[in-house]
């Protein structure tokens, strides 16, 4: 089998990232950073994000483990002491592979007729740094709500622990295929209003947000940000590729949320 191990770049991740790639190579699996099959991240839920990028044009045949080398995560669920653990299950055990849905974004500009396809592991946010935010909701190809505040969060199930949690949105399991719209800081009184809720899609219900005011957007997928001038609308839906995780024990999501933000 043929893998990578990514790092976060500090030394104690470098050290951990060195000492697997030498006892994988030990246990005769091919180190191959081009084309890898699975690939081990090294430091947090962050570096995983920066992985599922590198690799996002291969989904369909990489699966991706992440080990933890500060608190327990939700993408890197593997502690440092559990490294040899982990090794052997790569090399010598088939794995179960556990799929979780991502976000399907399509950019489109006034006066350009080809549209930009991304693909979000967390979410997508769309700001205006320097005004509110105008912008309408269109859900399914019905105008929805006219939204005026500091921006919009449209995250994956996965995602959901992230930037939308911090904004009060759900914590959704990530068998759901579906995503989540939330709001920041929305302008609501007599004149301005919109739901105030946070909004769950399922697959297929497309999501189009139409900026009508003209300035100059913040536009994130991930950790990756652009500053975008004539935007013209941001179609939002559950890809239809999905992430592969290597699963070589149960460990359930809502344990994850448990151990992560109520501890013991
Ligand atoms: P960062 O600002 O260096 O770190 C963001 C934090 O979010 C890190 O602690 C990271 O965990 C954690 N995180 C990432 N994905 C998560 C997930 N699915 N569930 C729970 N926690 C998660 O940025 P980064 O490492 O490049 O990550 C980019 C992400 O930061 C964005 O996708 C966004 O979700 C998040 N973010 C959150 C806020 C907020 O909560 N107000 C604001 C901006 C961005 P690790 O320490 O394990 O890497």
């Amino acid at each position: 089998m043929k893998f990578t191990v990514t790092s976060r770049g500090d030394n104690v991740s470098n050290a951990l990232q060195q000492r697997i790639k030498t006892y994988l190579v030990e246990f005769g699996l091919t180190f191959d950073d081009e084309n890898p099959e699975i690939v081990i991240t090294v430091g947090g839920d962050g570096t995983l994000l920066h992985a599922f990028h590198t690799y996002k044009h291969r989904l369909e045949d990489t699966s991706f483990v992440g080990i933890h080398t500060g608190h327990l995560g939700f993408y890197a669920d593997w502690m440092p002491e559990e490294v040899e653990k982990l090794v052997i299950h790569i090399a010598k055990t088939p794995f179960q592979i556990v799929e979780y849905p991502l976000l399907e974004v399509v950019l489109r500009h006034y006066g350009e007729n080809k549209s930009e396809r991304l693909l979000a592991l967390n979410e997508c946010t769309v700001k205006s740094p320097e005004e509110s935010l105008v912008c309408n909701v269109e859900i399914k190809g019905e105008k929805f709500e006219t939204f005026r505040g500091d921006g919009l969060c449209i995250s994956t199930p996965s995602g959901s622990t992230a930037y939308n949690k911090a904004l009060g949105g759900a914590i959704l399991h990530p068998s759901l295929a579906c995503i989540q719209l939330a709001e920041m800081a929305s302008i609501n009184n007599r004149v301005y209003r919109t739901v105030g809720s946070p909004l769950v899609l399922p697959q297929h219900h497309t999501c189009l947000l139409k900026p009508q005011n003209y300035v100059k957007l913040q536009i994130t997928i991930d950790h990756f940000s652009w500053s975008h001038q004539k935007v013209k609308s941001i179609q939002c839906r559950v890809a239809e590729e999905k992430i592969k995780f290597a699963r070589f024990r149960p460990f359930p999501f809502w344990k994850r949320v448990r151990e992560s933000f109520i501890g013991d």
